[in-house]
């Protein structure tokens, strides 16, 4: 079942609403490059639509109505959004859920040290990811430092174009007889893959030792007010550093840092946001941690999400635990994350009817998993059928893919775990090429087919 390229159905006005949702999009992954910033983005633009806190309207303890915008973050890392329905809670949620997490650096508690008049910042790596890909490389640091005092400060060095840069070394060629014999899972390891930050000692103390690091922990206690201590409470993610950009000399597609799965996460978001006056309460869900395992206080396993459905329960006046059960149960969910998409250099690692392609329009996957399907959801037909339904009326391009060849390897999202409360869940979402390489590759027009998909299913799932 082959499916028609989007960009041929396209006429000038579609064209120019394509780029203008490219162009706010890589304004987004540009500036958004850590869960902590994409909640943050994500509540500005939930403000201007007029979006309130959960707090507020427990506060005040008025009963919801229909059209009433509330939002709630965890940690200001995962985010969930509701717009409130004409119906009942109990009969169901039309849910649009991604993460904002991505694969990167993270530095380690004790991150600094000097070696033979270089300063560098030890990393552990996030998520899975080529280790090799990561070097040479200009990189950022994205941190969030938190202060005995209370205080919290964000740092972001590396972005703005006057920025210096920092990075990770790789061996020069020359040099490199014994490493490039190594298997490519070890070419790089990743006790290897730390930051380079400065070569410059300070002037004047010559008889102490570590002049370098000297220097840099005054950089950063004057233009941080950080202490070397202080990285012991802080999150500092190292990203590529720059904006995405368009790529191919037709300018069709955007290469960038972090498309896993911001590209979900901005398209689910900005559907979102522009659709309004539902019938079934409407639900935005971004979530961090799905590179790990989905765990802890801020991933999708925790109780979060359900705790702010009782909270809402509970404003309509009709709290009890079997209602919150009604309505988790009865609710559908669009899981978006980015899918793999087909490259031709690679052909072998695919089975071409059910590979996924740039271009093609928003991507299903009735299942994931590895090895047997295992680990995976498995939407029911059922509801696929209803989808294809919504989809077809509402004129999205779309196509349903497996993740490579089967035994090939796999990969795991969201979606089984909302399926635990016995809801319709399929994944879905965007052809990325390059997944989980300091740059990703995806089409315009399938986050132009994506944005059209998640609104039609929030105005009829
Ligand atoms: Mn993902
Ligand atoms: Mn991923």
């Amino acid at each position: 079942m082959e499916r028609k390229n989007a960009w041929l159905g396209y006429g000038a006005r579609e064209l120019k609403a394509v780029d203008q949702l490219a162009e706010r999009y890589k304004k987004f992954i540009s500036e958004c490059k850590t869960e902590r910033e994409c909640v943050v983005r994500a509540i500005e633009l939930a403000g201007q639509k007029g979006y309130k806190p959960l707090e507020q309207f427990v506060k005040a303890g008025k009963k919801l109505k229909a059209g009433d915008k509330i939002y709630a973050h965890i940690m200001g890392k995962s985010l969930v959004l509701f717009n409130i329905g004409r119906k009942p809670l109990e009969e169901g949620m039309t849910i649009l859920g991604a993460h904002i997490d991505s694969p990167r650096l993270d530095l380690k508690p004790n991150p600094l040290y000097e070696d033979n008049d270089f300063v560098l910042l030890d990393t552990h790596y996030y998520g899975g990811v080529k280790k090799y890909q990561w070097v040479t490389l200009p990189m950022a640091l994205h941190g969030t430092v938190a202060f005995k005092d209370g205080t919290v400060r964000n740092v972001v060095i590396g972005e703005d174009p006057s920025d210096p840069v920092v990075g990770v070394t790789d061996l020069l060629i020359h040099l490199a007889k014994d490493q490039m014999e190594k298997k490519g899972s070890v070419v790089i390891e990743g006790e290897d893959l730390d930051i380079m930050i400065g070569s410059r000692p300070v002037k004047g103390a010559e008889k102490e030792k570590e002049l370098v690091k000297k220097n840099v922990l005054s950089i950063l206690k004057d233009k941080y007010g950080m202490d070397e201590e202080d990285f012991i409470s802080a999150e500092f993610e190292v990203v590529p550093a720059g904006p995405a950009r368009d790529m191919g000399l037709d300018r069709s597609m955007i290469m960038g840092y972090g498309h896993d799965d911001r590209i979900c996460a901005y398209t689910s978001l900005e559907a979102f946001l522009e659709t309004d006056k539902l019938d079934k309460t409407g639900v935005c869900l971004l979530v961090d941690k799905e590179e790990i395992g989905s765990v802890g206080a801020t991933g999708m396993h925790s109780r979060f999400f359900e705790n702010c459905v009782a909270e809402l329960i509970n404003l309509c006046g009709s709290y009890s635990e079997l209602t919150l059960k009604r309505a988790m149960s009865s609710s559908r969910m669009l899981s978006s994350d980015v899918s793999a998409g087909f490259d031709p250099t690679y052909a072998s690692a695919f089975e071409k009817k059910n590979a996924a392609y740039l271009g093609r329009g928003l991507c299903f996957n009735k299942y994931t998993g590895a090895r047997g399907k295992s680990g995976s959801n498995d939407a029911p037909a059922e509801y696929v059928a209803a989808l294809r339904s919504i989809l077809d009326e509402n004129k999205v391009s779309w196509q349903i893919s497996e993740l490579g060849k089967v035994d090939q390897g796999g990969g795991g999202t969201i979606a089984y775990i909302l399926a635990n409360y016995g809801m319709e869940v399929i994944d879905s979402g965007i052809a990325v090429l390059n997944m989980h390489a300091p740059y990703e590759i995806a089409s315009k027009a399938d986050i132009y087919e994506a944005v059209k998909g998640y609104k039609a299913f929030l105005r009829n799932a």
